[in-house]
Parts: C-alpha cells; structure tokens; sequence
C-alpha cells in the first residue's frame, strides 16, 4: 500500500539534523497529533493520518515581524520566517512567486450589488499563471533539503506547469503526470520548460493512483512527488495567499473570502495562515467566514456541505473547470469543518454559470480568469442572491489561474462583433459607429 511505503520510505531520508528548513520544526499528524521529524513524508505512522509542518514561530513583536516583512522582496519569501523554507531562500534559483495583485473590483462590487468592498486576489499574475507557483516553490526547496534530483507530480493541468518551470530553473530533473484530455494551453505549458510530460489514459483519480503506486516503487525511488511525498511542504505555500491578503488590505482580516476546491488543500492552508497571523498579532483577531466554490460537475465537498455530512462521497467528474475537477479530494473533511466552523459554506455552479462569470469578471475588470475564476465568481453571486454572502461586508474572490490557458472554454461563446471589408461604407452598415 502506498501510504505504507512511502512512511517505510522515511528510514532512506537524511539526518532529521542536517535538513535546514528555517522556522519548521517538526511534522505532526492533523488527526492524532503525533510529531515526526522532517523528511519526505505525508502520512502519519500511527493513524495514517496527514502530516503538516509545525513550527517555531518566530519571536518579537508584531511591529517588528512587519517591519521585517516589509523589508522582504516582492514575492513570498517576505514570509520566509513563516514558511518551511532556509533563511536565505531568496538567494536561491526558484521561480519566485507571489505578491500578485489584490484587485479593488468596485465595478464588479456594483453588478454583484456588493455594498462593502470587493476585491480580487488575481494569482493569473505568477510566473506560469497559477496559484500552483506558491505551492511548488516550497516544494521545491523542501526537494533540495532532502537531496531529490527529479521533480514530479499528478496534476489536473496547473501543477505540471508549475513544477516543469520551478525545475527548470532550479536545475532538478522532472517528469510529470496529468489526465490524457486535458486543455491545449495547459499542455503546451507543462511541457515547453522541457521536463518529460506523462498523459494517463484516465482522469485526475487515475492519475494521483498511479503516482501513488509509483512512489512506493523502485520506479520511483529518489523522486520528489510535490503533492504526495512532499505534501506537507507544498501545502505551506498556499498560506502565503492568507499572508498577502491581510497585508494587502493594510494587515487586516477581510469578513470573507471565496476559495476555489479541487484537493481543498489551498483552502485549508489559508485558514492555517489566517490563524498563524491572528496568533502573532499581526492583524487583529475577528470572525471571518470562508466559503468553498465547486464546479457542479465535480462537486463532491458542496454536495456534502449541503446534506450536512462529515463524510465526502467520491464521484467522477465531468466540467470545464477541469483545474478543479478532483473527484476525491484528500483535505475535503478539513474543507467541511472550517465552512461550517467559520460559518461560511461551501457552493457550486453549473458549466454556463461558469462561462459567465468569466465573461462578467473580464468585462467589469479587466480580468480574464480561468475556469477556476469562473467558479469563484459564479459562487459568489450565487451565495449574495442566497443571502449567504453578506454584501455590505470586505469580500475577498480568489483568482487562482489565467484565462489563456482555459480558451477553450470561452471560444464558442465569444469572438469578433463583426467582420467585414476594409471600407467605412462596410462599417456604417455594421452599426457600431457612436459612442
Ligand atoms: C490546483 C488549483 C486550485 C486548488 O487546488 P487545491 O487542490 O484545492 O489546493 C485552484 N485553482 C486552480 C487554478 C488550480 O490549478
């Protein structure tokens, strides 16, 4: 069994000394508590449970800690005090993500009918156009502390990208797998930073089988899985959206924020982060509530949130969000708990709704979301009309990835208002002269 494996796997790691990941201490199980010294490891020894990083958090004040931050580069190794990563990170080859823009979206705000102030975390602006730049730049040095020399991955599009460019410019090997019938943009992306790309015959859950039973096989050995075996690490890095946020909006908590779910990992590491900064004084302490956005087509978290289980019931997908489309998400039950803990909820939308949330937010912002935006956005109007959402409110509207890589999903829908000849006779006839 892989999960097996890969904590025997733990016996070939280097000396629990000699690993330099700055503040993280140690790893600890989410469900029993248990601690495990570093290593490339995600499963608890005891319960099977996931690991996470634990750590020393970093001492002083709360004026110092910002002071600290501010001094920091424009990317997210300003948090490097709070991050499983050396404290000299940024002098290494990494690709450097991070600190995108928090867009202030008042015209969207007015069409949502959004009376408190809306704004869009726009991660299309990392160095391959998602969120996933986060996740794999701390990968990437948890792979160097632990001596992996190849990179690798399941991924529903994004990711493999991600860790083709991050090892690329880290000097590691990689060799990624995703879903056969994935989107064009996304396979151009993974596969033009030169790193092998693998499709599997199946969809995402086929894909993360495989590399589990890889990662348990000689096949495998020495191979850095970014979100398998070094889970943990990667989780980390969705952190540093919470961090950016709140510093953002002058190191404050927003009331809400709408987060995409595929694995549900991100979601719960922004709640991890949120709290990290409540714990460290950096924003004040008060109630925010996180809602989750699914795609109707791979809805397995929203479904559960809605029948009020604790339990998610796998199901195959089918959806153009196909960033999104996990049909068995790992971190689901963490998702459930912090929904209904911070009272928020978690949403779907169907395909249509999606396209035209993406057509929305391009047309009030500027912005050019992928699927995954679509969802986002479509939940949110979706939670407002409810009255789940509450409007009068500082919202915060995850965009995690950038509309070019999805064109497919928008193309049928959209395109010139018209063709015609060269001639101004031509154009009066189209009817768009005027203002
Ligand atoms: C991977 C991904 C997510 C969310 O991933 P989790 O597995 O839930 O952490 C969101 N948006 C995009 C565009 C992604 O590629």
């Amino acid at each position: 069994m892989a999960v097996q494996t890969a904590v025997q796997n733990a016996d070939s790691v280097p000396d629990a000394g000699s690993v330099d990941l700055g503040p993280a201490a140690a790893l600890s199980c989410r469900e029993c508590g248990e601690r495990f010294d570093l290593g490339p490891i995600f499963a608890c020894a005891s319960c099977f449970g996931p690991l996470e990083v634990a750590y020393d958090l970093p001492s002083g004040t709360p004026e110092e800690l910002k002071k600290r931050i501010a001094e920091g580069p424009d990317n997210i190794w300003r948090y490097a005090p709070l991050l499983p990563v050396p404290a000299d990170v940024a002098t290494k080859p990494n690709i450097n993500p991070g600190f995108t823009k928090l867009v202030k979206a008042d015209n969207l705000a007015r069409e949502l009918g959004i009376t408190g102030s809306l704004h869009i975390k726009d991660d299309s602006g990392n160095p391959t156009h998602s969120f996933k730049d986060r996740v794999v730049a701390i990968a990437v040095e948890a792979a160097r502390a632990f001596g992996f020399t190849t990179l690798s991955c399941s991924s529903t599009g994004n990711l493999a990208g991600a860790v083709g460019a991050a090892a690329a410019r880290a000097g590691f090997r990689s060799c990624v797998f995703i879903p056969h019938d994935l989107e064009q943009g996304k396979v151009v992306m993974a596969a033009v930073y030169g790193g092998e790309l693998v499709g599997i015959e199946g969809n995402y859950d086929d894909v993360n089988r495989f590399c589990s039973e890889l990662i348990g096989d000689p096949l495998g050995e020495g191979w850095g899985f970014v979100n398998v075996n070094l889970r943990p690490y990667y989780g980390e890095g969705s952190k540093t959206l919470a961090y950016e946020i709140c510093e953002q909006l002058g190191w404050r908590l927003p009331d809400q924020i709408v987060i995409p779910i595929a694995s549900g990992s991100q979601l719960t590491k922004i709640d991890k982060g949120l709290q990290e900064l409540i714990k460290l004084g950096l924003v004040e302490d008060k109630p925010y509530k996180i809602f989750g956005a699914q795609a109707e087509g791979c809805s397995p978290v929203s479904t559960a949130f809605k029948a009020g289980l604790d339990v998610v019931r796998p199901q195959k997908p089918d959806t153009i969000a196909k960033s999104l489309a996990i049909g068995n998400p790992a971190d689901g039950p963490y998702v459930l708990d912090i929904a209904r803990r911070t009272g928020g909820a978690v949403e779907d939308v169907d395909d249509e709704q999606i396209v035209d949330a993406i057509k929305l937010l391009a047309r009030t912002e500027g912005i050019f979301a992928e699927t995954a935006g679509g969802v986002t956005v479509g939940v949110t109007k979706k939670l407002i009309e409810a009255g789940l959402l509450d409007p009068a409110l500082t919202t915060v509207v995850l965009n995690t990835g950038d509309g070019l890589k999805t064109l497919d999903a928008v193309a049928p829908t959209t395109g010139p208002t018209a063709t015609i000849r060269p001639s101004l006779d031509a154009f009066r006839d189209a009817g768009l002269a005027g203002s």
